[in-house]
């Protein structure tokens, strides 16, 4: 159990938190004290059951609509003052070979991905600067930093996110706002249970630890970004994979 409690006062906004990587921030955040405030766009049952075993609170937001986005920054500012961590976690894939990707496939992902992020981002940036603080954590993926095939819908907006993530650091960063970015590689979720057994075997083969990673493993690394723990930490990348990546094994 998660002793630390450094996280009281705090106010978040986890973006895709009803299922997944998300559900664990959520729990992590709201477990170290956090006020936690998450998106779901159409899991109402499990979005139900999160905010029932968090205490945190459900707000239905599409990551696609950004009048959607403004106004539920708003409403938060207005009930908590403040917002002070953003983890821009919502995220989907939609994988084909090129030849036969349609182009709304293509767009849905780059706007739910890397277009969402632009939106949050853009939407707490004015509270925070206003508080000359807060972090931003923006989750992408090994997929934006190995090539995938079947994947260059989400490759590229995962890439995106990881320059997206730096240029925002040098930004927000005089303002006292630091933007930092997690990598999670092969995590136990919804998305890689859809992934055939074959491929999964391949991946397992390439991972040093032998093993897909936890939501929760994910989850502390951005618990860590989050908090005064990494209060030196500034447009940087960590790289949550089991030893997918960075090693010639
Ligand atoms: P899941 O598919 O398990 O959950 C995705 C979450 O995003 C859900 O809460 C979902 O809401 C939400 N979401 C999807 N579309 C929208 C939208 N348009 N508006 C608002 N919310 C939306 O994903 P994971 O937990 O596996 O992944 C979380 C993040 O981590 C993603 O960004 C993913 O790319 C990244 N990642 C995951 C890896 C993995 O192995 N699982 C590896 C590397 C990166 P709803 O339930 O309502 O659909």
């Amino acid at each position: 159990m998660n002793q630390k409690n450094d996280l009281q006062e705090k106010v978040a906004i986890v973006t895709g938190g009803s299922r997944g990587i998300g559900t664990a921030v959520v729990s992590e955040l709201a477990s170290r004290g956090a006020k936690v405030f998450f998106t779901y766009n159409r899991s109402d049952e499990e979005a139900a059951e999160v905010e029932k075993a968090s205490g945190a609170v459900k707000v239905k937001c599409s990551q696609t609509d950004g009048e959607q986005i403004a106004s539920a920054v708003d409403s938060i500012v207005a009930s908590e003052g403040k917002i002070d961590i953003l983890v821009n976690n919502a995220g989907i894939t939609s994988d084909q070979f090129i030849m036969m990707m349609p182009q709304e496939e293509w767009t849905k992902v780059l706007d739910t991905n890397i277009n969402g992020a632009f939106r949050w981002a853009k939407a707490v940036c004015r509270p925070m600067m206003t508080a000359r603080q807060g972090t931003i954590i923006n989750i992408s993926s090994v997929s934006g930093l190995l090539g995938i095939a079947g994947q260059t819908n989400y490759a590229a907006s995962k890439g995106a996110l990881l320059s997206f993530s730096r240029a925002l650091a040098a930004e927000l960063g005089p303002k006292g706002i630091r933007v930092n970015a997690v990598v999670p590689g092969f995590i136990e979720t919804d998305m890689t249970a859809r992934m055939p057994r074959q491929i999964k075997h391949q991946n397992l083969d390439r991972i040093l630890l032998h093993r897909f990673g936890k939501p929760s493993e994910v989850a502390r690394a951005v618990a860590f970004l989050a908090s005064e723990d990494s209060s030196y930490i500034i447009g940087q990348t960590i790289v949550v994979d089991g030893g997918l990546t960075g090693t010639v094994a």
